[in-house]
Order: structure tokens, then sequence, then C-alpha cells
């Protein structure tokens, strides 16, 4: 099984319907589309092996849509990389991952192609029309679904990213799960690009693609929530996976809920109860929540649209029940399972979750124990089956849906020679979910930490605010307090 034959089934059934569209223009069909991305294969497999890693750094772009079609068809693997990444950050990843090329939108092909080794090609360079003029290469028709599809970096809390290993099969465990669960699109339906292609918006093509629904990109090639709801009014059938602060942007603007809007998928970090009433208030019953890693990919447990409708703040406030196909649980220090209402770390097993981190033994040994994926996240379940998230054991903040790993921060800070200590955290915020906070000790000026930070990392990840303190909080064994710090934070 590969994932390719979805895309293959859809132009079989719908060869010439819209496929591609930026903002209301179409660009290609499904046969066009089909006959892109095994142009595209028959050119990579000319001069690559099967299993090569194929990266792809772009803001939303159609050609990911092919490119991710044309990578499978091959038999290699897709390595969507985040495109707020530093370019340095980027080369990184392309270096861990042993890629072999990375596809890239002009704007960071031209600042990611003095940082990698790595070949840089742009996807409006004459060398990818090239590839779009060589003979199609037959479609896959035997590829294992063990073999690696995906391999998708989250920050490590070490400071490395980690590659989450995917599977054609992890990936179709997560397309079946989200058509039982979330949606039930079919071709007069659309699937809207708000969020970053290289995450879950590009993952949800998959599902989508298997039922013919059109893949819309935001001419802005970001998320402006006035465009993104034209969208809704101009295509039909609309479904979005949206990160909480997007959802927020969509309530700011006061406009009511666009006509063919249908649904509206959000997660991948805090939504807080007060947002979603708003949200429901502002376009009716079109929410689902998921709550998902990159180690399992969107699917470990939801809030269905149904669970949504008269639902009290404890319902609001969780991420529901166990997806389809996954087997939930909360558990101790030892691994046993809580009882009902005791928080420990939430655990998870079925055919979504990874094979392990690439190239990082230790990594899967520690996360993949005994048949399940640790999340490192806490929670508790209730009498109806029901989980609470409570606290994320791995102190990562999502801001604005992007995660930023506290650690990652305080190591560049504290490279700086006028920081003495460096702690990071999250603030609660009502535009952002959370903010980053830095905590400095050191006779320095915020204006310099700034300059410091952007020259090496992303400008994403840089604190809003600094608190500037003679001491940090720290227990007997001298390690910094960080709960201390975010509860003076959501004190204020
Ligand atoms: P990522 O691997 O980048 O998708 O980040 C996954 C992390 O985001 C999870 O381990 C959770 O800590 C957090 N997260 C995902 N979905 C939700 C949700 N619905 N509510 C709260 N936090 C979430």
């Amino acid at each position: 099984m590969n994932l390719f034959g979805v895309l293959d089934q859809t132009a079989a059934r719908h060869g010439d319907r819209g496929a591609v569209f930026v903002g209301t223009r179409q660009v290609h069909t499904w046969s066009e589309l089909r006959d892109r991305a095994l142009r595209l294969a028959a050119s990579l497999r000319s001069d690559l092996p099967s299993g090569s890693r194929i990266a792809v750094a772009s803001e939303n772009r159609p050609e990911i849509v092919e490119l991710m079609f044309a990578a499978w068809a091959a038999e290699c693997v897709v390595v969507p990389i985040n495109f707020k990444l530093h370019a340095l950050e980027m080369a990184e990843i392309l270096d861990d991952a042993g890629a072999s090329i990375v596809f890239a939108s002009p704007k960071i092909a031209a600042s990611l192609a003095p940082a990698t080794g790595v070949t840089v090609e742009a996807v409006d360079a004459a060398a990818y029309r090239g590839r779009l003029a060589v003979e199609p290469l037959a479609p896959p028709r035997h590829t294992d679904p063990a073999e690696l599809a995906w391999l998708f970096y989250t920050s490590g809390t070490t400071g490395r990213s980690k590659g989450a290993m995917l599977s054609h099969r992890n990936l179709m465990a997560m397309t079946v799960s989200h058509l039982a669960d979330f949606d039930d699109p079919d071709a007069d339906c659309s699937l809207v690009h708000g969020a970053p292609m290289s995450h879950g918006s590009g993952l949800y093509i998959a599902p989508y693609v298997l039922r013919g629904a059109r893949q819309v990109v935001p001419e802005s090639a970001a998320f402006e929530a006035d465009e993104f709801l034209d969208l809704c009014e101009q295509h039909p059938g609309c479904s979005s996976f949206l990160a909480p602060t997007m959802v927020a942007r969509l309530v700011a603007t006061g406009r009511s809920c666009p006509a063919n809007l249908r649904t509206i998928v959000y997660g991948g970090g805090p939504m807080y109860v007060d947002g979603l009433k708003k949200a429901m208030a502002a376009f009716g019953q079109v929410f689902v929540q998921l709550y998902g890693q990159g180690e399992a990919p969107m699917t470990i447990t939801g809030l269905r649209r149904a669970d949504h409708l008269d639902a009290d703040d404890a319902a609001l406030g969780s991420v529901g029940y166990a997806r389809s196909g996954v087997d939930v649980a909360v558990v101790d220090d030892d691994g046993s399972p809580t009882e009902l209402g005791v928080i420990g770390e939430i655990v998870c097993r079925g055919d979504v979750v990874m094979s392990g981190y690439w190239n990082n033994p230790d990594a899967t040994a520690a996360t993949l124990r005994g048949g399940w994926l640790r999340t490192g996240d806490m929670g508790s379940f209730d009498e109806h089956g029901r989980l609470t998230l409570r606290d994320r054991s791995k102190d990562v903040v999502i801001s604005g849906g992007s995660n930023i790993y506290p650690r990652e921060v305080e190591e560049v800070l504290i490279t700086h020679p006028d920081v003495a200590e460096a702690c990071v955290v999250g603030a609660p915020d009502e535009e952002w979910g959370e903010v980053v906070v830095a905590f400095i000790v050191g006779d320095v000026e915020a204006a310099d930490l700034d300059e410091h930070l952007l020259a090496r990392i992303a400008r994403f990840k840089r604190p809003k605010r600094y608190e500037f303190v003679d001491e940090l909080p720290k227990n007997s064994y001298g390690k910094i307090l960080k709960r201390a710090l975010r509860e003076q934070l959501a004190g204020r």
C-alpha cells in the first residue's frame, strides 16, 4: 500500500474536476495533478534510490501537494520543513535526515542555499520545469506499508530536532480515523490550507484527496483571517485545520459563519474554554478538536462536532475521547494505569504511532516503551472516557500553534557574554495561547538579547518579554523551579 494510491484513485474517478486551487483560480485537475506527480517522481528516481529523503521547505504553495505525491510515487520519503525556521535550523534538519534534495519556495531557496550542502531547488526554477517534461513513472504497486512516507521533525527538548518516522500505514491510519471520527467530505468539498502545510494541514491532504475534495491554497501563502473566510464563501464545503490562535483571529474579524464553512478542526495546542465558546457563538457547530502529536499525527483523542453541542465547561475544556483505532491510557511512573481522575502520563498505541525517531535509538527507546508511545503530556480520564490535559511534562511552549522548546532558546541566551543565567517559560496569553518569557540574570539590555537571538534562531522563538531578576528560584539540587516562574506569570 502506497499513499500515492489515494491520488491515483481520485484521478480515475474525478479526473477532469478541479483538484488544486490558488485562491479561486484552478491550477490543476486531478488528472493533471497525477501526471505532474508521476513526472516529478520519474525525474527523482532517475538519479536517486528509493527511500531517499526529499525535503520541502516552503510557505503554503500548490507545489507542496504534487511534491508529496511525487515523493511517494518514487517510493521516497517526504521531509516537511517548517518554513518559519532559521536557515541554519533548516540546514540541521536536512543534515540529520540525510536529505538528497530540498525543494523550496523562491524566497527560502535564496536564504537556504548558502547555509547547506544539500541541493536546493526552487519550485519556480527552470530545473523544476524540466522535471515536469520527463516521461511519467508507472505508479508504484508493491510498496510495503511499513516503508517510511513522512519524516516529521519535532523540536527536541534536548535542543536537537528529532525526526518521527511515519510510514504509509501510519498516515493511512490517520486518514481512516479522520474520516471515521471527524469529517465526511466528498468531491463537492474543499480543504482550505490555513495552517502551514509542513504540519497538520499537509497531513490532512491525504484524507481530503482520498475523497476528491479540492485543495485550496490561499493566494497570500499564509493565514489572513478575511482571506480565509472569503475562500470559505467561494469554494464548496470547506474544511480546514487551524491552530487555536487562528480560530481566535477568525472570531476577531466580527464576521459571521461563511455559507460554505463545514468543519474547522482545531488543536495542536490548548484552546481555552472561553475562546471556544466565543468561536462557537460566532460560527456555530463547525468545530472539531484533535489532540495529537508528531509521533501520533493528528490522532490520539478528539471531540467530535456533536460533542460540542450543549457541552459543559468540563467537556469543552477536555481533549475528548480516544480516536478510532487508537488505545489511550494514563499511566503512573511505573507504567501502570492510574485510577479515574488521577493524573499521569498519557500513552497511546495503534497503527498511527510512529516506528521511532530517525537515527536516534536512545530517544526511540525512551519514547516507545512496551508497545506504547509515551506522549510526555500529563492528563487524566473521567468516568465518561474523556481525557483532560493537565500539564506538559516536556515544558514545550505553544505560541500561536508553533511549538517552542524553552531549552533551545535558553541555550542561545546563555551564550551571550553578559547573561549569567536564563530560564524560559510560557505565559498564558489571550492572543497567542502562550507567549515566551525569558527570566534573565545578568547586566544586559533586551535589545541586545533580541539581536543575539535573531542571528541564531527563528524569529518566532524569540521571547515576547524579558524579566530581569537577581536570582532564579531553585530547589535543593540547584534545579531551576520553572513551575514557580510559570505560577508567578500566571498570577499576574
Ligand atoms: P506537535 O508534535 O508539534 O504536534 O505537538 C504536540 C503537542 O501539542 C502535544 O504533545 C500536546 O502537548 C500539544 N497539543 C496537541 N493537541 C492539543 C490540544 N488539543 N490541546 C492541548 N494541547 C495539545
